[in-house]
């Protein structure tokens, strides 16, 4: 058929229509919405014709493409993915995974009312808070805790609780920026602090803070390198004497501790610091994260003395800020988890973070084995490293197993493109030619998953 009488013979919106008649699931839409997809379909249709394109303007086809617009404006946009690079906290995508407890506790406050700030003991008027105080306390070791939003909005309260309009002092060495227009300095701008740098890139002597420190110095703030490490000729002032340093002068030393976590941890030799253990030193506030290392839901924890939290409870910002009841659901559910049951077990991110390369590999050879039984795709099971993510554990190289697959039909690039468009997108990574999926953060059940995903292609 030549390209203009098949211009003359698209089907028109009645005759798509009535294809469709009996077709359920597409009839149960609305009816504006099902024509608003065919004339979509069939207007795309026209354009390929008009721009040289070989197209069907068979009803079926138009019909076909109809269901895909369908299916991508019926379906919500945030939504599952499975995750096959093998970065554990991946803030595009969406950083911790819950544990069953956590789950379930959302799950509980999520179906309909729920005691946020009900206080069931005394039927009056309770505070959000409560309901994660006792636990933060307990893991952290501090006098008092306040969780808000996230870490960012953390760090903001504390600074402008405690520093506004007076001078905090930071290393050269820890002006970080985080992903996403996190910038310490611009932090500290924002809650009307003044910053004082002191030290070098890559040394800062406790006598660098000490010669800053002056009648306007509100605190000395320290940040944790989240996302690089400076190695070499590098160091920083041991964190005991810096405590005693600020408290010989009166004023408080605050920690961003970005990642933060609630149980040591140690990957690949290196370890981040727990709350519990800066604290120890004399700290006298540190903020975390609840959904990096600590695994929970988004949050911002604040810990530390009572005199200064309590500034911070009675500063405006923090109703701006504050947690919100799902994400604090989340948050005691995980905490539970710490308290009552095995973390490294429970917990999605410290048992991927911890997972053994025999476990691994034993799940990548099991991926193999679904994938080459539906697909004739080339594959084979190869070891690969992974990153911890999210701004934690930097340095670490995590030692793993994967899949890696590549096809005669279909370039590895196009292929990973097609594994992302898939309405559970699957996002792994290219490497020297093949698209790699790291099995570190697969639950059993995305094995099938990838392995249908791949039925077909070769
Ligand atoms: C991740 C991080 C933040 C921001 O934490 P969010 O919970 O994402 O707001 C702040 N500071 C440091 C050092 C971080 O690593």
């Amino acid at each position: 058929m030549e390209t203009n009488e098949k211009l003359r013979v698209l089907p028109s919106i009645d005759k798509l229509l009535a294809a469709l008649v009996n077709e359920q699931e597409i009839m149960q839409y609305p009816h504006e919405l099902v024509t608003a997809c065919l004339r979509q379909a069939v207007a795309n249709t026209r354009e390929a014709l008009l721009a040289g394109k070989n197209g069907s303007v068979s009803p079926e086809a138009i019909v076909n493409q109809a269901k895909i617009l369908l299916e991508k404006c019926t379906q919500a946009s945030l939504r599952r993915v499975i995750n096959a690079s093998g970065v554990v906290l991946h803030t595009n995508l969406g950083r911790a995974p819950l544990s069953r407890q956590a789950r379930e506790c959302v799950g509980a406050v999520m179906e309909g009312y729920s005691t946020l700030e009900y206080n069931v003991e005394s039927g009056e008027r309770g505070t959000r808070y409560a309901h994660v105080v006792k636990p933060l306390r307990e893991l952290t070791e501090a006098e008092d805790v306040l969780v808000v939003n996230n870490n960012a909005a953390a760090v903001l309260l504390v600074l402008s609780a405690l520093a506004k309009g007076r001078e905090v002092i930071v290393s050269r060495g820890e002006l970080v920026e985080i992903g996403g227009s996190f910038r310490i300095p611009d932090v500290l701008r924002q809650s009307g602090a003044t910053l004082v740098e002191v030290g070098a890139t890559n040394k800062t002597h406790l006598a660098d803070y000490e010669q800053a420190i002056g009648p306007n110095t509100a605190a000395i703030l320290k940040v944790h390198t989240s996302n690089y490490c400076i190695v070499g000729f590098a160091s920083q002032p041991d964190g005991k004497e810096l405590a005693a340093l600020a408290h010989k002068h009166d004023i408080p030393v605050i920690e961003d501790l970005g990642s933060g976590t609630l149980v040591p941890l140690t990957v690949d030799g290196q370890t981040e610091p727990t709350a519990a253990q800066r604290l120890r030193l004399g700290f006298d506030v540190v903020t975390f994260s609840g959904d990096k290392l600590l695994g929970g839901g988004q949050a911002g924890i604040i810990a530390g003395k009572s005199q200064y939290i309590a500034k911070m409870k009675k500063h405006p910002l923090l109703r701006a800020v504050r947690i919100d009841k799902l994400s604090l659901a989340a948050l005691e559910g995980t905490l539970l988890d710490y308290i009552t049951g095995d973390p490294v077990q429970d917990i999605p991110v410290l048992r991927m973070l911890h997972s053994e390369p025999s476990i691994l590999e034993e799940r990548a050879k099991q991926l193999y084995k679904e994938i080459t039984r539906y697909s004739a795709a080339l594959a084979e099971v190869i070891e690969l490293t992974s990153l911890a993510g999210g701004g934690a554990l930097p340095g670490a190289v995590l030692k793993g197993y994967g899949v890696a697959v590549s096809c005669q039909n279909i370039s590895a690039e196009n292929l990973e493109t097609y594994l992302r468009q898939q309405s559970t997108p699957i996002i792994a990574r290219i490497q020297d030619n093949k698209v790699i999926f790291d099995v570190r953060c697969l639950e059993k059940e995305n094995l099938a998953e990838i392995a249908n995903a791949l039925v077909g292609v070769s």
